[in-house]
């Protein structure tokens, strides 16, 4: 079965899109970074499409550092074992050092990887979007995983890579 993976920084909205995805809630959302323990797995089917999906996280972010090589970790056994990464970034933080480093990282990955600009409400945050281009990504999924918003694009990519 196909693997789709979440991987981002603490706080970005994984779980609250991991819930998303699935249709109920399964992953713990949490205020405070760094809450979801264990990695959360959850077979999915879409259009007659199963897939896994998985929710990365685990840690809790000591220092910048610290965070960094967690992600680069994440993100190394999601290149190992997914088929489709979904890279999530927040839209309210902006673009952050260690989402350009990750992202520099999976962009020469060799598998579908689609870059989520997360926790965009509504069309007055959509221009902080913006500056994400600076990634030279040519499309980024603008979603609020909160709202549902720009589900409907996002799900259809990850359909059309499995
Ligand atoms: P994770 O650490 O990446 O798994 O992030 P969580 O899913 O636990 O979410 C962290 C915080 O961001 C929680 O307070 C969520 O309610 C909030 N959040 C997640 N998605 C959105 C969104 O689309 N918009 C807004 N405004 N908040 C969000
Ligand atoms: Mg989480």
């Amino acid at each position: 079965m196909s693997v789709v993976a979440i991987v981002g920084r603490p706080n970005v909205g994984k779980s609250t899109l991991f819930n998303r995805i699935l249709g109920e809630r399964k992953a713990i959302v949490e205020d405070y970074p760094g809450v979801t323990r264990d990695r959360n797995y959850a077979d999915v089917t879409r259009y007659d499409k199963p897939f896994t999906l998985i929710d990365t996280g685990g840690f809790e972010p000591v220092s910048e550092v610290r965070m960094l090589v967690q992600m680069r970790e994440q993100s190394q056994l999601a290149i190992e074992e997914a088929d489709v990464i979904l890279f999530v970034m927040d839209g309210r933080d902006g673009l952050t050092p260690s989402d350009e480093e990750v992202a520099e990282m999976l962009r020469r990955v060799d598998k579908p990887v689609l870059f989520v600009v997360n926790k965009v409400d509504g069309d007055k945050q959509e221009e902080q979007a913006a500056e994400f281009y600076s990634l030279g990504i040519e499309h980024f999924f603008v979603t609020s995983a909160e709202h549902g918003r720009g589900m409907g694009e996002l799900m259809a990519a990850i359909l059309d890579e499995l």
